[in-house]
């Protein structure tokens, strides 16, 4: 499983849903939580931590948001080399399971369906530091 001193960057628009993921997140023991309030704010969060040599280790990100959509903001995160294999997790809604498919195409490395349950949320972590161990 990730180590709990993973940096960690959660995108979403909405304030009480960051609020959850983060309370989630603590009780899996994560210490190290930053939030994004959209995929324009993400980016620049991560180009800024990327100059300052300590870049994020793991993206949980909401695809419906303002200024960028979390499917642009994984496009623009792969189209950097040594983002190539960041993990990167994706929240969809109900009714966009469908577009699903088109986030894995990008390059998103596992998918959430809204509403986040804890167990859910860890299993998805589980199964995503799975593929990256086995990859490298
Ligand atoms: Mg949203």
């Amino acid at each position: 499983m990730f180590s709990a001193n993973t940096r960690i960057l959660i995108v979403d628009d909405m304030a009480s849903l960051r609020d959850l993921l983060k309370a989630y997140l603590r009780r899996l023991g994560f210490k190290h939580i930053t939030e994004a309030v959209d995929g324009r704010d993400a980016y620049q969060t991560l180009i800024a931590s990327k100059a300052a040599g300590n870049s994020f280790e793991l993206i949980i990100s909401d695809w419906n948001m303002p200024n960028m959509t979390g499917l642009e903001l994984l496009k623009l995160v792969r189209s950097v080399p040594e983002w190539k294999n960041l993990p990167f997790l994706i929240l969809t809604t109900e009714n966009e399971k469908e577009k699903v498919m088109e986030a894995v195409v990008a390059g998103a490395s596992n998918y959430i369906v809204k509403p986040v349950e804890e167990k859910v949320l860890q299993d998805k972590l589980l199964r995503t530091w799975l593929k990256i161990s086995q990859s490298s």
